[in-house]
């Protein structure tokens, strides 16, 4: 193996499990990126062909409705709309990119189940005319729910889903932070089984989603959302390890039989991440830090030219500030630095230069 490649513009079905495969032979994983518009959408196409590295560009509920426009009466509907304009977009430019590229849409709780189904309502009608489906892959954060409930619904859609060849990404155990309502502080002599995901739960997943379809697990080691104070994020990926070998045990399959996501990892050690990488994580969530790198570029872009940003022609000696405040110019520096951050991101991850995409 590690022979396998794929043409290049958004992966699924079969292609999308060569794409997870060859992650976990080669022993690196992915950044799975959030995106809210079309600078973010470029960045990260841009950031994955200059790194020669294949990439997955994610879509929160309300990244989507930011995609479709706040000015939208109806924000379910956007949150539809939004997700559906943001893949075509995708699918019109990928391609050229020269890599591959995965679609997927970030936690969808239980509130937000309708959100799925309504993507998946215009998924069908996209499959019926295109013979693919709109999106790679759709996440379930049903985690909070007990866990045979979480397991019952994702089976549910992960059926509607596998007629199309799509993954399903479902979530056990609870992973802390500000997304969930969590506090940032582990007390690590509580409970913590509701902290860190159950080798059982995973192999019980397991055992009800294969025979479906396609499906990865976001578990708990400890990790969580956001940025928290060093010492904080309390890591233990052995528990990955663990789930992994129950289920090979279990099933008599081959080392790392599952897909696993690492969620909220911003802010952790790279050595660790590094372990949960060979446990078998072949994708990983950067948000909070790629959110700060483009405006952080901005920023310093409005410090460098203050008066562009309050005159259009300065007061005092009359010259144009037009080549500073059209928004192209501050936009395109939040770009190249959402790039910059992205390039550190896919050296971490190990998937700089490993793209199995040819023309
Ligand atoms: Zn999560």
């Amino acid at each position: 193996m590690g022979a396998s490649t794929l043409k290049p513009g958004v992966v699924s079905g079969k292609d999308y499990d060569i794409l997870m495969a060859a992650c976990k032979e080669g022993g690196y994983a992915l950044p799975a990126v959030n995106a809210t518009g079309t600078n973010t959408v470029n960045a990260i196409m841009e950031a994955a062909a200059v790194n020669k590295s294949d990439v997955i560009i994610q879509f929160s509920n309300g990244g989507a409705q930011f995609f479709a426009g706040q000015g939208l009466p109806d924000g379910d509907q956007a949150k539809v709309l939004g997700a559906v304009s943001a893949a075509q977009h995708v699918h019109m430019l990928a391609e050229h990119y020269g890599v591959c590229v995965v679609l997927h849409t970030d936690h969808a709780n239980k509130k937000l189940i309708p959100w799925v189904e309504g993507m998946l309502d215009h998924g069908e009608a996209f499959y019926k005319e295109t013979g693919k489906p709109l999106y790679s892959s759709h996440m379930l954060d049903l985690s909070e729910e007990p866990i045979d409930w979480n397991l019952g619904e994702c089976a549910r859609i992960l059926e509607r889903m596998a007629k199309m060849g799509m993954s399903l990404e479902i979530e056990l155990g609870v992973t802390g932070g500000e997304e969930d309502g969590i506090g940032g502080e582990f007390d690590e002599s509580a409970d913590n089984s509701k902290l860190y995901t159950q080798p059982e739960d995973v192999l019980k997943a397991y055992d009800l989603l294969s025979p479906i379809g396609s499906f990865s697990v976001a578990a708990s080691f400890g990790n969580v959302h956001g940025v928290y104070k060093p010492g904080n994020v309390k890591l233990r990926p052995e528990i990955l390890k663990n789930s992994q070998d129950l289920v090979q045990r279990s099933h008599n399959v081959g080392q790392n039989p599952l897909n696993l996501v690492f969620h909220g990892g911003s802010g952790s050690d790279k050595g660790q991440i590094k372990e949960a990488v060979g446990y078998g994580v072949f994708k990983m969530n950067i948000d909070t830090d790629t959110q700060f790198a483009f405006s952080e570029a901005v920023g310093a872009f409005v410090d460098e030219h203050p008066k562009a940003f309050k005159y259009q022609i300065d007061p005092e000696d009359g010259t144009p500030f037009k080549k500073f405040y059209d928004p192209r110019k501050w936009l395109r520096a939040g770009e190249q630095n959402m790039v910059k951050r992205l390039t550190e991101a896919f050296e971490d991850l190990g998937s700089k230069g490993k793209s199995i995409a040819r023309a």
